[in-house]
């Protein structure tokens, strides 16, 4: 046998090859045009597209268009605008740069390009396959149509699914690309429908937008942060963990401006949401880093949407830091009124975020520090403020005027009514001090007077006797008594008076779940949060309203008190306008 000889490829067969990479359906197409229009300045972007894009595809822009003698050149392969030296590689701020879509497409679609350019009096058109020029009337700008997708690739569109299927992707790819660009203006017609109309949106109104594609739902349960940091900047809206879904289905981040789906970014939502969030449930976010581009190569992966950042590690802290933040003064939002929490520039000291939103509002006074000795927790006292009586605007969540039906507490504050689930409120409470304490390795331990005998079953009982160290760092000391019995002599003193029975067991049955497979901190903060949800006030207990005022005063003082550790809102404002609003009384 002969080695076989080596030659090169036909163009037109490196293209198909290319193709094969980059273009696996209608929407990868239309990803492509788009981002060549965002490349050319476009201010409006107007979309077509015929039987799920596999007749047509038309994206026309209003960019600054292409020089008349580079139409031809467009389709070549490896031919770009957009870089020319090594370097600019290392500081790509296009989304483009390879030069290889145009041509890909071109070689398995019949491709026509017209272009104005801005300024210009005339425009050219190329009808690729006749590779023929001609006039043609086209305002400033250009237009893209892409026909008969895969016509000479049989096997590629054996692949494709439905119309429904593949109209499902397209729209996808524009959403995604639409929360790139928000002053950026699309439209979307599928089969000459209107299916998105979206004009262009500043920062300002970008929930707007992210409304019209997220859902209302989404908008009215976001905040909007804003993080900057040693030169990275994490801006955009961040779902409240009550808003949280099934599916990681709605998760958009951004990299200066390019769509990624970057798992050391998903990684860092991930990990900041993991305090407020159930296991299982997904946060829903659009998030925009900027950076330098030098910090970033977008050149490790044909279609771009991966990409590796110099300092991964910085990288990663900073959103978690920042998203965390965002997160942990996140108040619950208000029962009726759609508004957006504006969180500028958080500043990592503000320790006291609610009591920062009311105006004139003097520091706060030492009584507003968390307390975590266990006297004060057990018989809490009036809360004495300096200067006498607080008129309620200086009390961000007001004064507690009843308990309800034993479940929820009605408190006036200076926007209107404020009600408190009491037990969620005070396991969030309860949940933060624990793990403040136990970082600070100042969990206080309280003897129990009489010790308490749980039945646990046996695989328990040893689970207890294979964990006392651990335990005894959590402050529990439970003994094994029998086969499946314990006895319980020592609890975490904020506990006092919760269910300790219940707790041991819960806190038992974490171990036999998380086994020691899980990341240390959190498995404690799984059996912190477990056992804050016994220890806490149970619903249908009577308060007296220096107790409810009291727990008023450590939801202000508490982060992430906006929820509890299951996620749930821990409180709600209902504004005077609200009120006003139901009433039908106009102002
Ligand atoms: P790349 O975007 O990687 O440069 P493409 O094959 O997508 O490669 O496009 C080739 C070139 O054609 C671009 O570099 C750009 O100069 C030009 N071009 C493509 N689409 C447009 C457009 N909508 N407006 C202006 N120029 C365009
Ligand atoms: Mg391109």
């Amino acid at each position: 046998m002969f080695s076989p000889r080596i030659h090169i490829l036909r163009p037109e067969l490196a293209n198909q090859i290319a193709a094969g990479e980059v273009i696996e359906r209608p929407a990868s197409v239309v990803k492509e045009l788009l981002e060549n229009s965002l490349d050319a300045g476009a201010r409006s972007i107007d979309i077509e597209v015929d039987d799920g894009g596999l007749r047509l595809i038309r994206v026309r822009d209003d960019g600054w268009g292409l020089h008349p003698e580079d139409l031809a050149l467009a389709l070549q392969r490896h031919a770009t605008s957009k870089v020319t030296d090594f370097s600019d590689l290392g500081r790509v701020t296009t989304l483009g740069f390879r030069g290889e879509a145009l041509p890909s497409i071109a070689s398995v679609a019949h491709v026509s390009l017209a272009s104005r350019m801005r300024g210009a009096t005339t425009a050219k058109i190329l009808e690729a396959s006749k590779s023929q020029m001609s006039p043609v009337a086209h305002p400033e700008g250009t237009t893209v149509e892409v026909r008969d997708l895969f016509y000479n690739v049989p096997v590629r569109r054996k692949f494709l699914k439905s119309v429904r299927t593949e109209l499902g992707h397209l729209e996808e790819t524009i959403r995604r690309i639409a929360l790139s660009h928000l002053e950026v203006a699309f439209s979307f017609r599928h089969n000459q429908r209107l299916l998105q109309s979206l004009p262009s949106a500043s920062r300002e109104n970008g929930m707007e937008r992210a409304a019209k594609i997220l859902g209302h739902d989404f908008a009215e349960k976001a905040l909007t942060l804003d993080f900057e940091l040693g030169g990275l900047r994490l801006w955009g809206f961040a779902g409240l963990p009550t808003t949280s879904r099934a599916q990681p289905d709605q998760q958009y981040f951004y990299i200066n401006g390019r769509v990624v789906r970057d798992r050391l970014l998903a990684h860092s939502a991930r990990q900041a949401y993991a305090d407020v969030l159930h296991t299982g449930r997904h946060p829903a976010y659009v998030l925009y880093l900027t950076l330098d581009p030098e910090r970033v190569d977008v050149n490790v992966h044909p279609t771009k949407q991966e990409v590796r950042f110099r300092d991964s590690q910085i990288i990663h802290n900073f959103i978690v830091r920042a998203l965390g933040e965002a997160l942990a003064l996140s108040p619950s939002k208000s029962l009726s009124h759609p508004t957006t929490h504006v969180i500028e520039k958080i500043d990592s000291e503000e320790r006291y975020p609610l009591l920062k939103s009311i105006p004139n509002l003097r520091p706060p006074s030492k009584h507003f520090a968390p307390k975590t000795t266990p006297s004060e927790r057990d018989s809490p006292a009036i809360v004495i403020h300096e200067g006498g009586e607080e008129s309620p605007e200086l009390l961000p969540l007001g004064h507690a005027i009843a308990q309800i039906q034993g479940i929820y507490i009605l408190a006036e504050n200076a926007h209107g009514l404020v009600l408190v689930d009491m037990h969620a409120a005070h396991e969030r409470v309860t949940y933060e001090r624990l793990k403040t304490a136990y970082s600070k390795g100042s969990l206080l331990h309280q003897p129990l007077l009489l010790p308490i005998t749980v039945e646990v079953g046996e695989r328990a009982a040893e689970l207890a006797v294979e964990h006392a160290e651990e335990l005894q760092t959590l402050a529990l000391d439970i003994e094994r008594l029998g086969r499946g019995t314990v006895v319980v002599r020592e609890i975490p003193a904020i506990l006092n008076g919760g269910d300790i029975a219940t707790l041991a067991r819960d806190v038992l049955a974490d171990y036999a779940e998380l086994g020691s497979s899980t990341r240390v901190t959190e498995q404690v903060h799984q059996l912190l949060s477990t056992m804050a949800c016994h220890g806490s006030m149970r619903a249908h207990r009577r308060l007296s309203i220096e107790e409810m005022n009291q727990l008023l005063r450590d939801i202000e003082t508490t982060e992430r008190s906006g929820q509890c550790s299951h996620g749930r809102p821990t409180w709600a404002q209902l504004t005077i306008a609200d009120l006003d609003r139901f009433f039908s009384r106009g102002r």
